[in-house]
């Protein structure tokens, strides 16, 4: 479906972002992949799916905490791949502690990495995918996008931040060929989610299992994880032609969280 396409996903060198990344290569996109991790693996996961699904992989290790890392992560894609048809801004971290507690630098890696990162590489691609007259721009914000929780004040801020920002691109490209929409996942059992697990368990005093299962229970009626391989669907919906009229929306994949 994506093949000669550039597809670049944030993020990518695990969990959500991974089995986005996957997944648009099994459609025949090459990929930008970009996350932190042990190099290794990374080169791993680069030439398996090069060698899997017969496309372009590459591997920009930027830090998107940082503005200019980001527009410099977009303008190497471009000038390496050729194009950008595709963008996946994805790369995100989480922190939990009360408004009066909550650190300050813990508060600004949050937004810089959540929000404004999203804002410098969708200000980066635009101007080539105006070029092409074409272009996919996803941004796997959160629940969190649209309702809040306790104690996660920046990544409440930043996901609400993130489908707002996904509107303006929406409507300042209408009618273009470039479409934006966000994606809300409820709980997803990365790497992420694991940490706020053991964190549960630890406070109550079990084990991870019943953990996972009293975390799904407080806020996800499916009482079902959501899969990185099924955003990884979504995203090739949302990047297809079938939705080239869907752009500016807030799409939960929460087994029922917002439901209620
Ligand atoms: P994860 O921790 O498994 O993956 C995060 C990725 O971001 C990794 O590849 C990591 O290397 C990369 N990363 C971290 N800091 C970075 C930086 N400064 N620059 C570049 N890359 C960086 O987390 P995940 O659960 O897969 O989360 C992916 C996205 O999905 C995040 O935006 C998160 O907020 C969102 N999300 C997750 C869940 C969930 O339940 N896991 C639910 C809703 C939304």
């Amino acid at each position: 479906m994506f093949s000669g396409k550039v597809a670049v996903v944030t993020g990518s060198t695990s969990g959500i972002g991974l089995g986005i990344a996957t997944a648009l290569a099994r459609q025949g996109a090459d990929i930008v992949l970009n996350g932190f991790g042990d190099a290794a693996e990374i080169e791993r996961i680069r030439t398996n799916l090069e060698t899997e699904f017969g496309v372009r992989v590459a591997h920009d290790g930027a830090d998107l905490s940082r503005g200019e890392a980001v527009r410099g992560m977009i303008a190497h894609a471009v000038a390496t791949m050729g194009r950008i048809d595709i963008l996946v801004n994805n790369a995100g971290i989480q922190h939990t502690a009360s408004i009066e507690e909550f650190p300050i630098e813990k508060w600004d890696a949050i937004i810089a990495l959540n929000l404004s990162a999203v804002f410098h590489a969708t200000a980066a691609a635009l101007p080539h995918m105006k070029q092409q007259g074409a272009g996919r721009i996803i941004n796997i914000a959160s629940v969190h996008g649209l309702v809040g929780s306790v104690n996660k004040s920046a990544y409440v801020a930043a996901k609400h931040g993130v489908v707002g920002f996904t509107k303006v691109i929406a409507l300042e490209n209408a009618g273009t060929g470039i479409t934006a929409n966000a994606i809300c996942p409820g709980w997803v059992r990365t790497a992420l989610v694991e940490q706020q697990i053991t964190a549960l368990a630890e406070h109550e005093g079990t084990d991870q299992e019943t953990a996972a299962r009293a975390l799904l229970a407080e806020k996800q009626p499916s009482l079902q994880f959501v899969t990185p391989e099924q955003l990884g669907e979504v995203v090739v919906f949302l990047a297809s032609d079938a939705a080239a009229q869907i752009t500016g929306t807030a799409l939960p994949v929460d087994g029922g969280w917002t439901a209620r």
